[in-house]
């Protein structure tokens, strides 16, 4: 179904899918979750931009700095020794939660931008050239347009784009029309943070194969919200936050295959990443560490670490079902009010819903719910081509995660409801 044009659309499917998550338990982990804004309980619906933090993950970090802080790989001492094991087992947990080729393919980064970036410079960088193309596509964040806008000015590649159709989904249906043979790398969002789109990576992937490009897949607002393997996806590099999945800032990943990490350049050069140091010249340490240079962000990738963990205890196929029924829910329940226009596919999407509503700018529906303790995103999200194929300035955009319940969606279109009587 498309729902763009479907002010008076329905959802076919009833919200029936019962979901195994113990929210009420989950919410109590989560401090935030019990504060008050503006002398309401917080209802957080923007966790696409970023997730609310667990105990067990502020703990953890509290934990690095109050017990073993110290540098990490370097030291000969106890706390320092306790510090680099930390770190790398938050590596080995990270590999395990996303079935990582090794767990020397998974890089620490400061999130995904900075692990698209890595990719645009140490191998887009050494590897484009006048003739080659990028291929992205229209429904891209902007972390995932303007590294390669930037490396194709350099380089004198051409980045090319694959067009959205209205319901926002990939118009695949003429492939060699954009898969070439001088495509040399398709880079493209897994899940939508705009439509909440699930773009068929394998299907894409096998279209880049048969031209011989490389595949890198942004997963931001996949890794978080349902079961990742990365070795049966389809891709060469993948990259997501920290985050926008329960841990801290200032910490992402991207996992790339052993082989093209090894071929690739530095990205940064400094301590740790280097073999040896001369005057004149010096020698690369192995992946990731070669990609890892100068003191990481300790506390941050401990934290991701305890994370995954949580999500594990969790479980990420409950989550993702947990979203699903939400989602379902908020799609029916919106879609029931008559000024409202939804953005996106039908119901196979992810956890997230972008929307409009008649004659009601989306940050002032934004500071109406504000007034009601109800966080939601207004705004471009950044992706303005998207906007622009919409010609729309903004959306207003409301995303779910575990500890998201139907009560909270129900305050969200009372608030969306009492916005358009004051409004119009
Ligand atoms: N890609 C997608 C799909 C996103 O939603 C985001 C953030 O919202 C990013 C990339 C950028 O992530 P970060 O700001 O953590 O680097």
């Amino acid at each position: 179904m498309n729902l763009t044009t479907g002010k008076t659309g329905t959802i076919s499917q009833s919200v029936e899918d019962t979901t195994s998550l113990d929210v009420a338990t989950i919410r109590k982990d989560f401090p935030q979750l019990s504060r008050q804004v503006r002398d309401k309980p917080l209802t957080y619906l923007d966790n696409a931009a970023t997730s609310q933090k667990p105990r067990a993950v502020i703990n953890k970090i509290n934990e690095y700095y109050q017990q073993y802080n110290a540098n990490i790989h370097r030291a000969i001492y106890a706390i320092g020794e306790q510090a680099t094991l930390e770190y790398e087992s938050a590596r080995e947990k990270v590999a395990r939660f996303i079935n990582a080729w090794e767990t020397s393919s998974v890089i620490f980064t400061r999130g995904t931008t900075e692990a698209i970036n890595l990719v645009a410079y140490s191998w887009g960088r050494h590897n484009l050239g006048p003739g080659d193309e990028i291929l992205i596509t229209e429904m891209e964040h902007h972390s995932n347009i303007i590294p390669w806008q930037l490396a194709a000015r350099d380089t004198g590649a051409t980045l090319r784009y694959i067009p959205i159709r209205s319901d926002g989904t990939l118009a695949l249906n003429n492939p060699d029309e954009y898969f070439t043979d001088k495509t040399r790398l398709v880079s493209f969002i897994h899940q939508s943070n705009v439509f909440g789109t699930i773009n068929p990576v394998r299907e894409i992937y096998q279209m880049a194969k048969d031209v011989g490009a490389l595949v890198l897949v942004d997963a931001a607002q996949s890794v978080p919200h349902s079961p990742m393997d990365i070795q049966t996806l389809g891709c060469d590099f993948l990259a997501f936050s920290g985050h926008k999945m329960l841990g801290p800032t200032g910490v992402g990943v991207l996992c790339g295959r052993q082989e093209l990490l090894t071929g690739m350049e530095p990205f940064l050069g400094g301590g740790e990443m280097i073999n040896s140091v001369t005057m004149e010249e010096s020698t690369w340490n192995k992946p990731p560490w070669k990609f890892e240079a100068g003191t990481p962000n300790i506390a941050q990738v401990i934290g991701l670490g305890a994370a995954v963990d949580y999500l594990e205890t969790i479980g990420i196929d409950s989550i993702e079902r947990h979203e699903r029924t939400l989602t379902r829910y908020a799609l029916e329940a919106l879609s029931a009010i008559p000024e409202v226009t939804i953005y996106g596919p039908g119901a196979e999407r992810g956890g997230l819903v972008s929307f409009n509503v008649e004659n009601v700018h989306p940050h002032d529906l934004a500071q109406v719910l504000d007034e009601r303790g109800i966080a939601i995103r207004a705004g471009h999200h950044c992706a303005q081509p998207i906007m622009q194929k919409l010609d729309v300035p903004a959306t207003a955009r409301a995303s779910f995660y575990l500890y998201n319940t139907t009560v909270e969606i129900d305050a969200l279109c009372e608030g969306v409801t009492a916005a358009i009587d004051f409004m119009t």
